[in-house]
């Protein structure tokens, strides 16, 4: 396909059968025999309403219950292939595991409802989503993303992506017109944000970016990891997909790497995605969905008590003297305050960072004293974590070196804060 023949926005997202390409069975029509509810636990998830709330949706894990048994928590299909009908189709919906998996989509629902998306696919890693949906654009590819930004993928991005003809421009998270700039009619497929961003808590005005980039037809992808469908919901603002490293705190224990696209609406871009992860294997494995799920049930408890417990540590070591600066959306001090005021409801994330007068050496040797804090990378879990990100970034990062980076986990308040004037007494 030549560049001006490549879809736009519209095209996109306009409804395709791509994957019937997959030979993917077409289930539409069968889902509602007796039959096929005994086996086909994934239409419990009719059981959902529209009417409930996110956070009723998440703990009942999507209202699903077993056909067969009445089972509260979903059994683990854990089959990797399925038998044909008598008459050689595929009227249960699944023919092989690599494509589709029935625990895989009870977590994809969950998530769809979460995000207010009309489809999830789930993936083995964030970056396996991730770079998923810069595979399924449209060749040759231009897109957009911010200069700071989660840094595995601007890794791949700058060094990966130009092999699968996919070229990136990086503008300043937030700066408008360097965003309209950079857009190129007819060529530019996504624009790419992450909000608030990693490890400086930029945050960017996601409604202002669908308008700029709807203008040109171009579509709009929003890493929301850190803010979670709990306190931000980017579909909702307009933008098209949702991506998610659900390793973090979707999951929450830190013990499933997982990744997560959520789409405003089903189409081409989607059918495309779900070739992608079929054809590269990198669907979810089973279990990792039944963690994930399992995970989600307490998503909203766990994310409003961390960005409370964020706040009170962010309110407590502003101005301490052995602190230049404590990098929080939730301080009016933070440079992305009045946005995360604006976009985030009811907190603003269980992340912050802090830069220390003494530098680079002070921050790697308080990281060293903590005995409650974690050093470890990775984020969103219950416990409690601390990095030096610029040690784990390597050359070119464009983190502070004098800066941690702080995970807050469940942990009572008080001893997170004292482990941390302990730490900073005594590096
Ligand atoms: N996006 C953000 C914001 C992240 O922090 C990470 C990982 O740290 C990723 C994406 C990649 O996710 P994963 O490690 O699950 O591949």
């Amino acid at each position: 396909m030549s560049s001006d023949e490549a879809p736009l926005t519209s095209d996109l997202l306009s409804p395709s059968h791509a994957l019937n390409s997959l030979d993917l069975p077409d289930t539409a029509d069968d889902a509602a025999t007796p039959e096929a509810l005994e086996v086909r636990v994934e239409d419990n998830s009719k059981a959902i309403s529209h009417e409930w709330k996110p956070e009723t949706i998440a703990a009942q894990g999507g209202g699903i219950i077993d056909a067969a048994t009445g089972a509260i928590v979903p059994p683990v299909h854990v089959a990797t292939t399925f038998v044909r009908d008598a008459d050689n189709q595929y009227r249960r919906g699944y023919c092989y595991g690599r494509s589709d998996n029935a625990t895989v989509r009870q977590a994809e629902h969950v998530l769809s409802e979460l995000e207010n998306g009309s489809a999830t696919l789930l993936f083995g890693s964030g970056m396996a989503a991730a770079t998923s949906t810069f595979l399924a654009l449209p060749r040759p590819a231009h897109v957009i993303a911010p200069r700071v930004m989660y840094w595995g993928l601007r890794q791949w991005l700058t060094e990966d992506a130009p092999k699968y003809g996919i070229e990136t421009s990086f503008v300043d998270a937030g700066d408008t017109a360097a965003l309209s700039a950079a857009i190129r009619a007819g060529h530019t497929r996504l624009v790419w944000i992450e909000t608030p961003s990693n490890p400086l808590w930029t945050l960017t005005d996601i409604a202002d970016v669908v308008r700029t980039a709807h203008a040109a037809g171009v579509l709009v992808a929003v890493d929301s990891t850190v803010s979670t469908p709990v306190l931000t919901r980017p579909l909702i603002l307009g933008a098209d997909l949702v991506l998610h490293s659900a390793t973090k705190y979707l999951n929450g224990h830190s013990d499933v790497v997982a990744g997560a696209i959520v789409f405003a609406k089903t189409g081409a871009l989607l059918d495309s995605a779900a070739r992608v992860r079929s054809m590269l294997g990198a669907i979810l494995g089973a279990m990792e969905a039944a963690l994930l799920l399992r995970g989600l049930r307490t998503l909203h408890i766990r994310v409003r008590h961390q960005s409370n417990a964020a706040m009170v540590i962010a309110r407590h070591f502003e101005g301490h003297p052995a602190i230049a600066q404590v990098l929080y959306p939730g301080l009016e001090s933070h440079h992305g305050h009045g946005i995360a005021a604006r976009q985030m409801k009811g907190g603003f994330g269980g992340m912050l960072s802090m830069r220390f007068r003494k530098g680079e050496a002070f921050a790697i040797a308080s990281a060293a004293k903590m005995t409650l804090w974690k050093r470890a990378t990775s984020l969103g879990g219950v416990e409690s974590l601390v990095e030096h990100r610029s040690s784990i970034e390597g050359l070119g990062s464009p983190c502070p070196s004098d800066l941690l980076r702080f995970s807050v986990g469940l942990e009572d308040i008080d001893d997170l804060i004292a482990d941390l004037e302990c730490a900073f007494a005594s590096a």
